[in-house]
């Protein structure tokens, strides 16, 4: 019998070895690193046949996210994302194709959505940043200024030329509800390219995950802790070849005047949601798994659920809380995942080559 000897628990950046003694030469065995990364914790998990592979992967897919960290970061002044804001006022302006490729997708998705979702509402969103460290939500007066530099229709990116121009100074973009799921799948595919089939990126919430673990159905995913009122949802899916986005389960809010406001807001009125919506959205790439679970956030249920079933690629999960009840809401890709699982019962996919 082959027994699994766990070793010593990672530092930052360190790497975890699980030895399988007794597994025969060459086997592939499980490493772990987790590394400081887009303003949170980044995790990768992957099966290698050498701790020197392993090291080698795990450095370029690092270096990838560190890469498109400081192209996406709305935080760093000088990364290229602020950069083409400053630059790009009535003019266009060459972009890295990672740019291109986010921002392409934002504005799909804001057009999509009647601008539900939308990466111009940054001076929104730096207001309610503030908020949150001084626990007053933003002046209606600075919330309006705000708004008068936002609005996804002044922001202009031509994929096929690769350039981006925006209408006027003082706009900043904020690619924070949909970079982090990007990234997670952009490592995977590094991975990926160095040999590496079985692996799961995890930037924050927001993962990615390639072939199932060896002699395993699939990667385990955790959908909720055993909430009883969501009995009708197992507690955990296995799933291959996909990403898992999961939106509203943040402790960033502001809590104020008897309302908690979360750090999503709505582009409508430039309020931080006041709904309690916790979105989980699973895609073939993070690109849409993260954007999603923004953009349904906002939508809410019902508006959220049609833009999902727009959408053969993608399978969602709502869960609203009012009033003390907890309703859970699931698109038809999503019913048909865990169809005749009973709860807490892990389901494998079925499907050759994803979920
Ligand atoms: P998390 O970052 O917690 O995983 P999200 O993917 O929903 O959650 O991203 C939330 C971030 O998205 C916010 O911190 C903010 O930077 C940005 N954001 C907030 N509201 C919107 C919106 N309506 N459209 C696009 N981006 C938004
Ligand atoms: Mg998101």
């Amino acid at each position: 019998m082959t027994s699994i000897v766990q070793g010593a628990c990672c530092l930052l950046g360190g790497v975890v070895v699980s030895l399988a003694i007794g597994a025969p030469p060459h086997a592939l065995q499980r490493y772990e690193s987790v590394g400081p990364h887009m303003g949170t914790l980044v995790r990768i998990t992957l099966y290698a046949a050498s701790e020197d592979a392993a090291k080698q992967a795990f450095r370029s897919a690092f270096d990838r996210i560190a890469d498109l960290d400081r192209i996406l970061s709305d935080y760093k002044p000088d990364s290229e994302l602020n950069t083409v804001t400053r630059t790009a006022v009535q003019h266009p302006v060459d972009v890295s194709k990672d740019l291109s490729v986010v921002l392409a997708a934002s504005q799909a998705l804001a057009g999509a959505t009647d601008g539900a979702f939308d990466v111009t509402q940054g001076p929104v969103i730096r207001l309610w940043r503030a908020a949150r460290k001084t626990g007053r939500i933003p002046d209606p007066a600075a919330l309006t200024e705000a708004e008068s530099r936002s609005g996804f229709r002044k922001l202009h990116v031509d994929s096929r030329q690769q350039t981006v121009m925006v209408d006027q100074e003082g706009m900043a973009l904020d690619v924070g509800a949909i970079g982090k799921g990007y990234a997670a799948s952009e490592a995977l595919a590094v991975l990926h390219e160095a040999g590496i089939r079985s692996a799961l990126v995890a930037v924050s919430g927001d993962l990615a995950f390639g072939d199932a673990p060896p002699g395993q159905r699939g990667w385990r995913i955790d959908l909720h802790d055993d909430d009883p009122a969501l009995a009708s949802v197992p507690r955990v899916i296995e799933l291959t070849n996909a990403a898992v986005s999961t939106s509203g389960a943040s402790e960033q809010h502001v809590d104020a005047g008897g309302r908690r406001y979360s750090h999503i807001i709505d582009p409508a009125s430039g309020m931080g949601l006041v709904n309690d919506i916790a979105v989980t959205v699973i895609a073939p790439h993070g690109l849409d798994a993260d954007g999603l679970d923004t953009a349904v956030s906002v939508l809410g249920k019902d508006r959220g659920l049609a833009l999902i079933e727009s959408r053969p690629d993608v399978a969602a999960l709502i869960v609203q809380r009012s009033n003390g009840t907890t309703t859970a809401t699931m698109s038809s890709r999503f019913s048909t995942l865990i169809g005749g699982a009973s709860p807490a019962t892990p389901r494998a996919s079925s499907r050759p080559g994803g979920w």
